[in-house]
C-alpha cells in the first residue's frame, strides 16, 4: 500500500516516512527539480526496487542525494578543489556532479561505474528527510521510465501508486526540470546532461567547462548512460516546431482533421489556430522549463492524438535544457 503525506510547514510529519527509507522502503519525495523516487544508497534491496518499480534500464546509474557535507564525504572517495568550489556557489541546488565513489556505494548505485553522482537538493521537505533518515538517499525521477517526469503529487500518485511505500507532496517542482550532471573525473569538466544550472554559470568558476561531445551534436556514444534512452515521452505523437509556429501548424491541422485526430498546441502565447487543445505553457523560459512535464501529461489526459510544441530560439540559461528534453519527449522530430 502506499501512504501520501502533505508536508505543508510542519517537517515533524515526515518521521514516519524518514525512518521507513532507513529501513530500506521507497519514498518518493519532492525536490526543486522534479519529484525522486528515494532510497537508502546503503541499501543494495531498496536501490534494486527502485529500478523495478521505475522499469528502469539497470545500466541507468542513480544520483546519490546528500543534505549536507558530512554525508557527501561518506558517498564519495575524495572531494576534488573543483566540486568544493562549486560547491560553495551552486549547492544545495540543481547540479550534480560525478566524482569516484566510495567503497560503501554499491555498483547497483552506480550501474557497474566506479563513479557516482551527487547531488545536495535546496527544495526544504527533500533536505529534511534525508537529514532525519541520516543516510544517503538515491533519487531517480519518479515516474515510469520513458513517460514524462513528475513535478507534481498528482503525477507520482499516477504513476507510482501501489510501487512506493511513501508519495511525499511538497507542492510542485520550482525548476520543473532534472538538474544539470557534470563529470569532474576527466581532464576537464564536461556536462553530461544541461539542467537548472547552465554552462554559462558553471563557467564562471570552472572556465575549461564544456559540454560533452554527443551534447554538442556530436556523433559519439553518451557518456552519461541514461542519455542513450528515450525519455519524457506523452502518448500522444510529439512534433516541435522551430521558426514560424502558425505557418508551420496550419497545413498539418488540415491533415489531422481529416483523419479525425485530436491536435494539443503547447507554446508560451495561445496561437489563433483551431486545435482541440491548447495550453499556454508561460511567459517566459523557466515558466515553460516549470510546465513542459505537466502540460505533456496534461494534453495525454485531454486526449491530445498529436501535439505541437514551439521550440525556443534561444540558447542560453534554462533554454539549453529545456530544448533537451524536448527533442528527447519528441524523439528528434522537428518541423
Ligand atoms: P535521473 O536520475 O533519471 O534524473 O538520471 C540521472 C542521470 O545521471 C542519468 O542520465 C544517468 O545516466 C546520469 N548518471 C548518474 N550517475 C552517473 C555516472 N556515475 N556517470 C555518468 N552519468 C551518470
Ligand atoms: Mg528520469
Amino acid at each position: 500500500m502506499t501512504k501520501i503525506i502533505k508536508v505543508e510547514q510542519d517537517m515533524s510529519v515526515l518521521r514516519e516516512a524518514a525512518q521507513a527509507l532507513r529501513e530500506g522502503k521507497l519514498v518518493a519525495l519532492p525536490t526543486e527539480t522534479v519529484y525522486g523516487l528515494g532510497a537508502s544508497a546503503f541499501c543494495e534491496e531498496a536501490v534494486h526496487n527502485t529500478f523495478k518499480a521505475k522499469g528502469r534500464p539497470q545500466d541507468n546509474p542513480l544520483i546519490v542525494h546528500v543534505s549536507d557535507r558530512e554525508m557527501l564525504s561518506l558517498v564519495v572517495k575524495q572531494i576534488p578543489p573543483e566540486a568544493e568550489l562549486l560547491m560553495k556557489h551552486f549547492w544545495p541546488g540543481p547540479l550534480t556532479m560525478i566524482m569516484e565513489k566510495a567503497d560503501c556505494i554499491s555498483h547497483t548505485v552506480t550501474a557497474g561505474l566506479d563513479t557516482v553522482a551527487v547531488r545536495m537538493p535546496s527544495h526544504p521537505v527533500a533536505r529534511a528527510l534525508i537529514e532525519m533518515s541520516g543516510v544517503p538517499v538515491t533519487a531517480p525521477s519518479a515516474n515510469l521510465s520513458g513517460s514524462p517526469s513528475t513535478t507534481r503529487a498528482e503525477h507520482v500518485i499516477a504513476d507510482l501508486t501501489g510501487r512506493v511505500d511513501y508519495i511525499i507532496d511538497g507542492g510542485a517542482s520550482e525548476v520543473g526540470l532534472e538538474s544539470t550532471v557534470l563529470d569532474l573525473t576527466g581532464e576537464v569538466p564536461q556536462i553530461l546532461r544541461p539542467g537548472g544550472i547552465s554552462l554559462k554559470q558553471l563557467q564562471t568558476y570552472l572556465p575549461q567547462t564544456t559540454y560533452e561531445p554527443a551534447l554538442k551534436g556530436e556523433n559519439t556514444t553518451p557518456k552519461s548512460p541514461g542519455m542513450k534512452y528515450r525519455h519524457y515521452a506523452p502518448q500522444a505523437d510529439l512534433f516541435l516546431v522551430e521558426g514560424d509556429f502558425v505557418k508551420k501548424v496550419e497545413p498539418r491541422l488540415e491533415e489531422a482533421k481529416k483523419s479525425g485526430r485530436r491536435v494539443g498546441l503547447l507554446c508560451q502565447n495561445r496561437q489563433e489556430l483551431a486545435a482541440d487543445f491548447h495550453i499556454a505553457i508561460g511567459a517566459t523560459l523557466e515558466d515553460y522549463a516549470r510546465n513542459l512535464f505537466d502540460s505533456l501529461r496534461k494534453m495525454d489526459e485531454l486526449g491530445a492524438d498529436i501535439i505541437f510544441a514551439q521550440l525556443p530560439a534561444e540558447d542560453d540559461g534554462i533554454a539549453a535544457a529545456l530544448k533537451n528534453r524536448l527533442r528527447k519527449a519528441a524523439g528528434g522530430h522537428v518541423l
